[in-house]
């Protein structure tokens, strides 16, 4: 079955505030799988714990919302379980790049088949607006009265140098171009990051969408390689080199390897929940371990 637009109306079930750039990220990803023809029964969603991460429930997929910053070991035993699936793991920036970075460093080195969309707020927005990981320099929050002094993490060099194989950024106020990243993504055969800009409307008065419409530019139109590390490394920083006066967006890396499943003997013939595990004993390797 493919998803009908018109059979869900996020606005009236969500618990989402209105304006929230959450909405415009659900649509787009509606947008992507409808357009790429992926039968709803074959897509699983998992996430961690915020505001983003309430998206599955608004979907009409398969999903699985877990602990906080966990979005991504879910989601890489669910691909084990059955990498035919069309698997994405959504989260905050608080999510992924504050408790679950652990996870998010080393699943990149694994190149997964997977999507990790980061809904980046640059705020808690379910705590009522902590500084998060990508909070910006100076940004005033409830925990920063004076301003954040904490250099922010930056999520873009960290994967195209921590081995993502694709890896690409949007704002959620273009829904055009954030929904033809998401294809992009899903159909990238290994570990994709994409990195949304989402306005919280209410916790975050400094990254609104007027913000990022006056600052954002495509890197489609710039005539960057995205095949060049050095220069994606280099467009990675720009943001930040230039005080959030030019901040690119679009893909910035994009590179192919083998997936860690590919490289998997026993998945070389059929998923594992398709193979019958019944006679397996298991009593060996058990008594060698003791
Ligand atoms: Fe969106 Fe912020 Fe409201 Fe959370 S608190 S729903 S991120 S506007
Ligand atoms: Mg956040």
């Amino acid at each position: 079955m493919i998803m009908e637009l018109a059979d869900f109306n996020v606005k009236e079930r969500s618990q989402w505030c209105p304006g929230c750039g959450n909405f415009a990220i659900v649509a787009a990803m509606k947008g992507a799988l409808q357009e790429l023809g992926i039968p709803t029964h074959q897509t699983v969603i998992s996430s961690g714990i915020g505001c983003s991460s309430k998206l599955p429930h608004y979907l009409e997929t398969y999903g699985f919302e877990g602990l906080h910053g966990r979005t991504l070991p879910v989601a890489s035993g669910i691909k084990l379980a059955n990498h035919k699936l069309n698997v994405i793991a959504v989260g905050g920036d608080g999510d992924g790049y504050g408790i679950g970075a652990g996870h998010f460093v080393h699943i990149m080195r694994r190149n997964y088949d997977l999507v990790y969309i980061v809904h980046d707020n640059q705020i808690y927005g379910l705590t009522t607006g902590q500084a998060s990981p990508t909070s910006q320099l100076g940004m005033k929050t409830r925990t920063t009265p004076n301003g954040v002094v904490e250099m922010p993490f930056n999520p873009i060099a960290t994967a195209i140098s921590g081995g993502a194989t694709f890896v690409a950024r949007v704002f959620a106020g273009d829904m055009v171009h954030t929904k033809e990243m998401m294809k992009q993504a899903i159909t990238h055969k290994g570990f994709a990051l994409l990195d949304v800009f989402q306005p919280c409307v209410t916790f975050n008065k400094l990254n609104t969408y007027d913000y990022f419409t006056k600052r954002c530019y495509k890197l489609q139109d710039s005539g960057h390689d995205s095949a060049n590390v050095n220069a994606a490394l280099e467009k990675a920083f720009e943001a930040f080199n230039t005080n959030y006066e030019k901040i690119p967006v679009g893909v910035f890396f994009k590179t192919e390897r083998p997936t860690y499943e590919d490289l998997q003997p026993q998945l070389k013939e059929k998923a594992l929940v398709e193979q019958d595990l019944s006679g397996l004993d298991i009593t060996p390797a058990y008594a060698d371990m003791m």
